[in-house]
């Protein structure tokens, strides 16, 4: 993709503060982060999102968060680790090459990732039920 500019920095065309790298990904810092440590993980061939990635490069990027999650608990002596990938403008995806956000959590940090519990309805159960496991 000429003009994505994570396939850019993934491929090392813009310069960017680097935690892993590898044939497949680059890890770097997030410039807005949400907590001290903030990374992406970023694969090198371009995916718009979950959808467009192949499965190999997904069993490979789950293998890399966990190891990152390591890392980083370990190195930044955070209290709790999420991560987190968004698909499409409307679930907060800005950037539209696929990326999994590595987010050190620190105690009281404030960090704002939770959303307010539902009840899941009767209607709703079966309605999903039917819809998924036709
Ligand atoms: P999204 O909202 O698409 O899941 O996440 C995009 C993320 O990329 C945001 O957290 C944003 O701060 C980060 N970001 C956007 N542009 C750049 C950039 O040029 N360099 C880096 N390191 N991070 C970026
Ligand atoms: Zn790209």
């Amino acid at each position: 993709m000429d003009n994505c500019i994570f396939c850019k920095i993934a491929n090392g065309e813009i310069p960017s503060a680097t935690l892993y790298e590898d044939e497949d990904f680059r890890v770097i810092l997030d410039l807005g982060p949400a907590s001290k440590g903030h990374a992406l993980i970023l694969p090198k061939t371009h995916a718009a999102n979950i959808y467009e990635l192949s499965d190999e490069l997904a069993a490979k990027a789950m293998i890399l968060a966990k190891k990152m999650a390591k890392k980083m608990t370990d190195g930044l002596k955070c209290d709790g680790f999420n991560i987190v990938q968004n698909n499409g403008e409307t679930a907060g995806q800005t950037v539209f090459h696929f990326h999994m956000h590595l987010i050190p959590r620190y105690q009281g940090d404030g960090v704002g990732l939770t959303w307010k519990p539902g009840k899941l309805s009767d209607e709703d159960r079966d309605e999903i039920l039917k819809k998924l496991n036709a």
